[in-house]
């Protein structure tokens, strides 16, 4: 079996080298685990992170010099449980990998008649569920709130902007770069506008389209977004903090937004999103996700490249924007 190893850790900007593709055994499992054949495994934003040595982040570093780790799914090829069968779909999170040895207790079972097993890694996985708990619990969407969503392509965001709309907001706009994203948000995701913010200043282009001003902001990007957001908010404004992918290759530490005292005045709410303190909602978000797909309501895309050896070339894909939706691999049919 073959899996990806990091062997150096990047500084800025990851690059292929920092990744090597390594043969080795099919491990056996032991007692209470299981021999899982990945079909499909995600790449996401927050393993750059993982790159770093550095102490600061929320989980430990990736090691160098043995397989990367990150969510999956897969069917069970050998059992040593009799919790979890063999030809069991599964969701876990030993991907980067063609082969893995995962305890019964660390899969969950995936229902591959409701939704394909790449669902599970997207629209019907954590990436929804991250978008769903920030607009429910940390930034909650009122009925006739403007909302505003940056990385609004991507896989959390376009799921975000979808989910706003479901729960009364009157205005949802979206931010991506590049006109073609910017197209797609508005005509395939619902988005009523699109900023596309590698044409020009975010903070006059959100002014254009929210000329009102925005409740609720879901921030992916941080920088000169949250900046333009903060600018943008109505009085008791909601700000949900789920990511800031532009800082994420910085090698210094990165000023603030040069407006944040506006937050007093606005009397604004910023609030860190952590979406592993949210899965008690995952049962209720599943529920509402599955319908809004069965009924056409929830638009999710995939941009899908094939076989372990371009894993790497996903990641480093994902960072750039090369994806459309959720970025994923397969690795097995
Ligand atoms: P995406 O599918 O959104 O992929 C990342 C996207 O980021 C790219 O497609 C690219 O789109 C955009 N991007 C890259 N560089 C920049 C930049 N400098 N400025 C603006 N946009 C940029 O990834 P996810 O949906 O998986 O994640 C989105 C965000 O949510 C990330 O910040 C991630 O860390 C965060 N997240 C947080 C979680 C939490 O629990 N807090 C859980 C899951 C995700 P474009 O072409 O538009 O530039």
């Amino acid at each position: 079996q073959r899996e990806i190893h990091l062997v150096s850790r990047p500084v800025g900007e990851a690059r292929a080298q920092d990744f090597a593709l390594v043969e080795s055994a099919i491990p056996q499992p032991g007692e209470g685990q299981l021999l899982v054949r990945n079909t499909w495994m995600s790449v996401d934003p927050y393993m750059r992170g993982r790159m770093n040595a550095g102490t600061g982040s929320y989980i430990p570093p990736f090691e160098l010099g043995a397989p990367l780790s990150g969510g999956a799914t897969g069917t069970v090829v050998a059992s040593r449980s009799a919790a979890v069968p063999v030809g069991t779909a599964v969701l876990h999170q030993l991907g980067w990998r063609e082969y893995a040895v995962v305890d019964a207790s660390a899969v969950m079972p995936i229902d591959v008649s409701l939704a394909p097993a790449s669902a599970y890694l997207g629209v019907l996985g954590m990436p929804g569920l991250t978008a769903y708990a920030g607009l429910t619990e940390v930034a909650p969407v009122a009925e006739g709130d403007v909302v505003f969503v940056s990385g609004a392509a991507g896989a959390v965001g376009s799921v975000a902007g979808q989910i706003a709309r479901r729960l009364g907001a009157s205005r949802v706009i979206g931010s991506a770069g590049g006109p073609e994203k910017a197209k797609k948000l508005v005509e395939e995701f619902g988005f009523d506008a699109a900023i596309d913010y590698r044409a020009g200043s975010v903070a006059e282009q959100l002014a254009q389209a929210a000329p009102a001003g925005v409740d609720v902001y879901f921030d992916n990007v941080g920088g000169d977004h949250l900046e333009a957001a903060i600018g943008a908010m109505r009085p008791g404004g909601r700000i949900a903090l789920c990511g800031a992918i532009s800082q994420y290759n910085a090698t210094e530490p990165v000023p603030g937004p040069r407006n944040l005292a506006a937050a007093i005045g606005k009397q604004l709410t910023l609030r860190g999103l952590l979406v592993g303190s949210y899965y008690h909602l995952a049962p209720e978000y599943a529920r509402l996700a599955a319908g809004m797909l069965a009924a056409g309501e929830l638009r999710a895309e995939e941009t899908v490249l094939d076989g372990i050896d371009r894993a790497p070339e996903a990641f480093l894909g994902l960072m750039r924007g090369a994806n459309t939706g959720k970025m994923l691999v397969r690795l097995a049919g």
